[in-house]
């Protein structure tokens, strides 16, 4: 719980570390795409040269094929028309007209050295150019493309020379150029690609069908690609010779080049007639598409995982962040006053000790007799001064002031102030002393407590108890509103300290003794039983219960003195009943701080049980005050005691503010009135009071005591009251055990 508002302090860090880490997996998922993209991109790298090559020798290989099959068909032609000794040209033609088709011949001619011929169509053809080159070849030639002589197309021609009735003449098979297309790829990467057959100069004999490609050469030699548009020159024109290069020496390859638009792969592969190359290009937005769409889902991939990432955390950041300051006001935040309460100071404390301002002061303040308040005006309008005041008190203090309550009505305040405190104090106590509630003037009366800070306080508790201890040194003076810890506490704390130090050894070293005090009937002055009370012989020197008693019940140590004592008395009763077969009564002190164990009389009934002592002769005496403490149920602790068979007696009655009415649900066998009322027996107010307790008790079945009883006539006052016993100097002061035993045996 403490560790929440550390929680909260830390939570901006938290939070920071948190939008970091979102950043750090961001950036990853980035740096995770990028690697796979880079990936990817290389496999299709990879792809799209492999099916560049695959293409490349596809087309090599299909028109290899076909060319050489319409190489061989020419040679067959020659060879029948040698067979058949042909004499004219109509003859041969009709001879193969009807093949010409299936190997996509579009005409046959015949033509003489000067270039003189006739078509199979009956066209005539004279001085035919650059005749010489046909009849330069011996085996079956296959021309570069040239433009027909007779129609208005590119052709290219298989050529054989032969003798035609005694004469040298040479037969053409012209193909149209276009068809190469039908043969060639059409759709390279679905149209995008395109292909090309090409000389082993460049020259471009087919181009393609593509379109994008058709932009990148658009004339009529792939060596020069349209160097305008090159980027990376360096690049582009290493690429290209290298490609001259491997074209001349028969080798294929693949390559790409950039342009300002686009990058293009390249692949050429030779094929068998003519070092003709097949030339196969795919622009790079085949790869880009492919690679985008990768792009565009890892893209959408991270935005969606930093997106669910970032939901998720800032949902468990909101769901955390409240149930946080759920459970941080109930940790730390006091519901009446919405101040800070005593964990929440503590906390905030500690922190404020450690900075560098100077003049710190702290004080501890609560509301005389704000018990009775309660009584007179409720819970709720009490509830409602405290708010006001907690109001008042944070306006008034200086800025910095860390006001919280620590429960009931002690609130304290942290703050720093520069000029004289006491002047400052008058202030505060003038200005919250009178405060207003649902339009009712109230008169606070305040007990404040001030210790200044020095530079060494670095103990939140031992600041808090300094101040605690000042206003425990004015609490219920009505002429001083509040005390500033000087040396006479300082001397006081470090008696304390040294009784702290040393209490654990006094009870080893049974330094803690036990006195008598004997309580006597009020109607026949007989022996009635003793109050059993501890003294401290320490050094030879005794300490009186006051100057350790409440520090003891500060420190809880109480507890084990208590128990200490209630079995040294246990022991002397059994000694007492062996030794003189009798047992007075003893009533011993409980402290209240035995409480918070609401099964405490357990460790008193497992003593009293070891001596077999019997246990109604053992008064357990509780303080009034102890019966009005929050948040314990004092009745049900009280049956259990009662229960138990120990008398129940309520001590230093009339001195805490209980209601008479309370003493009715109270399961209690004895009230022991308090001296305080005995002390001022002569006035008539106070004998009025006693005179009241008394007849209320006696209506309870209640037995009465008054303690503190010295004089003569205050016996005769209790005894025309009808009190029950009496405890005092009067008849005795507390005495050691032996003297106790000569006097219960005289007495009794
Ligand atoms: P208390 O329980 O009210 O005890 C009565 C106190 O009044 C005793 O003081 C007693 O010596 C004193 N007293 C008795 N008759 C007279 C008288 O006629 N005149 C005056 N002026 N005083 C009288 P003591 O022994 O100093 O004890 C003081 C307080 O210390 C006790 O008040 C009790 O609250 C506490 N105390 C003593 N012994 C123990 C103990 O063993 N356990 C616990 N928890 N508290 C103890
Ligand atoms: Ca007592
Ligand atoms: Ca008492």
């Amino acid at each position: 719980m403490k560790s929440l508002l550390r929680k909260k302090l830390s939570y901006k860090k938290n939070y920071k570390l948190k939008l970091w880490l979102i950043l750090i997996i961001f950036l990853l998922l980035i740096l995770i795409s990028v690697i796979y993209l880079t990936y990817i991109r290389n496999l299709t790298l990879d792809n799209i040269y492999t099916s560049l090559n695959e293409i490349g020798t596809q087309n090599a290989d299909k028109l290899n094929l076909i060319i050489s099959n319409q190489k061989k068909y020419v040679s067959q032609m020659i060879d029948s028309i040698t067979d058949a000794n042909f004499q004219s040209p109509e003859q041969i033609f009709n001879r193969f007209k009807k093949d010409m088709e299936d190997y996509h011949f579009n005409r046959l001619a015949i033509l003489d050295k000067n270039g003189n011929g006739i078509t199979n169509d009956g066209l005539l053809i004279s001085n035919y150019p650059k005749i010489e080159e046909f009849f330069a070849q011996d085996e079956v030639y296959l021309s570069e493309n040239r433009p027909s002589v007779v129609s208005n197309f590119q052709v290219n021609i298989y050529s054989k020379k032969f003798s035609l009735s005694g004469r040298e003449v040479v037969i053409f098979a012209t193909i149209k150029t276009e068809e190469y297309k039908n043969i060639l790829s059409k759709e390279v990467f679905n149209g995008k690609g395109g292909t090309y057959l090409i000389n082993n100069n460049g020259d471009i004999i087919i181009d393609s069908f593509g379109v994008d490609t058709q932009t990148l050469v658009d004339n009529k030699n792939i060596f020069d690609i349209n160097n305008t548009e090159i980027l990376d020159e360096d690049i582009n024109i290493n690429n290209i010779n290298e490609m001259k290069n491997n074209i001349k020496n028969n080798l294929s390859g693949n390559f790409y080049i950039k342009t300002a638009n686009n990058k293009y792969f390249i692949n050429y592969e030779p094929i068998d007639t003519n070092n003709w190359y097949v030339v196969t290009i795919a622009p790079d937005t085949i790869i880009a598409k492919e690679t985008n769409l990768f792009l565009l889902i890892s893209f959408i991939v991270c935005i969606l995982i930093i997106f669910i990432i970032t939901s998720i955390s800032i949902y468990i950041d909101v769901s955390n962040k409240k149930k946080n300051e759920k459970l941080y006001n109930l940790a730390y935040i006091d519901k009446i006053t919405l101040l800070g309460n005593e964990s929440f100071f503590k906390e905030k404390g500690d922190i404020y000790l450690k900075n560098a301002v100077k003049n710190k002061y702290i004080i501890s303040l609560d509301i005389n007799k704000f018990k009775a308040l309660n009584n007179i005006y409720g819970y709720e309008f009490c509830s409602n001064i405290l708010k006001v005041l907690a109001e008042k008190l944070i306006n008034i203090l200086p800025l910095d002031n860390i006001t919280c309550r620590l429960g009931n009505d002690v609130f304290v305040s942290i703050f720093s102030y520069r000029q004289d405190i006491n002047n400052f104090m008058d202030k505060i106590y003038t200005n919250i002393s009178n405060i207003t509630v649902n339009n009712e003037n109230i008169h606070l009366n305040l007990a404040i407590g001030i210790y200044k800070i020095t530079q060494e306080d670095n103990d939140i508790n031992k600041v808090l108890d300094k101040a605690t201890m000042a206003r425990a040194k004015i609490k219920g003076q009505y002429d001083k509103n509040y005390y500033i810890f000087d040396d006479i506490l300082e001397s006081t704390l470090i008696d304390e300290q040294k009784i702290e130090s040393s209490m654990e050894a006094a009870i080893k070293n049974h330094e803690f003794k036990v006195v008598y005090q004997p309580k006597t009937f009020v109607k026949n002055e007989k022996f009635a039983g003793a109050e059993a009370l501890v003294r401290w012989y320490k050094d030879d020197k005794i300490i009186p219960p006051n100057k350790f008693i409440p520090l003891f019940e500060k420190n809880k140590f109480i507890i084990k003195l208590d128990l200490y004592m209630f079995e040294c008395v246990c022991k002397d009763m059994a000694y007492w009943k062996e030794k003189y077969n009798f047992v007075p009564t003893i009533s011993i002190n409980v402290s209240k701080e035995h409480f918070i164990k609401e099964d405490f009389i357990e460790d008193y009934i497992k003593i009293v049980d070891k001596y077999k002592i019997d246990r109604k002769n053992i008064d357990l005496e509780i303080t009034e005050s102890a019966t009005i403490e929050e948040n314990i149920d004092t009745i049900k602790i009280l049956q259990k005691i009662k229960d138990s068979g120990f008398i129940v007696s309520i001590d230093d009655f009339g001195t805490g503010y209980s209601s008479l009415s309370m003493l009715q649900s109270m399961p209690i066998d004895i009230i022991k009135i308090d001296k305080v009322f005995i002390d001022k027996a002569n006035l008539n107010s106070d004998k009025n009071i006693i005179n009241y307790i008394m007849s209320i008790a006696k209506h309870l079945g209640v037995k009465t005591i008054t303690e503190g009883v010295e004089k003569k006539e205050q016996v005769d006052f209790l005894k025309k009251l009808k009190c029950d016993m009496i405890q005092g100097y009067y008849y005795s002061k507390p005495i050691q055990k032996k003297e106790f035993e000569e006097y219960f045996n005289k007495n009794r």
